[in-house]
């Protein structure tokens, strides 16, 4: 398997972030993908997701204290005629590595959304879902409320989110069925909202 273009210039340990990207980037395609994870100038997190260049960028604080709380967007928003909002949730993460890890699975599902021809409009709250999935089931962290209470997973796990991004590449199929992929390609409507960068988004606690 070839390997995502990976850099990393912060003093956590490349092979150890490399590992667990990869691992959570199946089973979707990352052949394409650039990744750098560096340190912000300011700010105690932030992403973005270049489409042109298939470029993810990961800006981790350097003074971040661990375990360290974000304001996750994960819940419905919820409206009546004159506002809307939305339940509060948290996610703790203990070290840097969860929260590079959630950082760069929220950009790639930016990534994935274009790589499927979809929308890549008001995706925010659907990228933390997809990236608080994996901390969830696979790091084993919790998704609270401003009272530190367990949120119950239904009112954030609602979403069939692989579904919409379903016409993603996927690991092998490129290779296997290069005609099949381009037939695909072919048939996607062209998509003007995606011209530039997306998300850059900073810590919001
Ligand atoms: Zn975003």
């Amino acid at each position: 398997m070839r390997d995502v273009r990976f850099t990393n210039v912060t003093a956590l340990d490349s092979d150890r972030l490399h590992a667990l990207f990869v691992r959570h980037t199946q089973p979707y395609c990352h052949e394409k993908l650039t990744v750098r994870v560096r340190y912000s100038r300011s700010s105690e997190f932030s992403g973005s997701c270049y489409y042109r260049d298939s470029r993810i960028f990961i800006n981790l604080g350097r003074k971040n204290k661990y375990p360290y709380r974000l304001y996750v967007h994960l819940a419905k928003a919820q409206s009546n005629s004159r506002m809307w909002w939305r339940r509060a949730c948290f996610l703790t993460v203990e070290n840097a590595y969860e929260l590079a890890l959630f950082i760069y699975l929220h950009e790639l599902f930016h990534f994935l959304v274009k790589q499927a021809g979809r929308s890549t409009r008001r995706k925010e709250a659907m990228c933390d879902r997809f990236a608080a999935r994996v901390l969830v089931d696979h790091v084993g962290r919790r998704i609270t409320d401003k009272f530190n209470h367990d949120v119950p997973r239904g009112v954030w796990d609602f979403q069939d989110l692989d579904a919409l991004v379903a016409a993603a590449p996927r690991v092998g199929q490129l290779l296997l069925f290069p005609e099949l992929h381009a037939a695909r390609a072919a048939r996607r409507r062209p998509d003007l909202s995606g011209i530039g960068a997306t998300s850059v988004r900073s810590a919001e606690l």
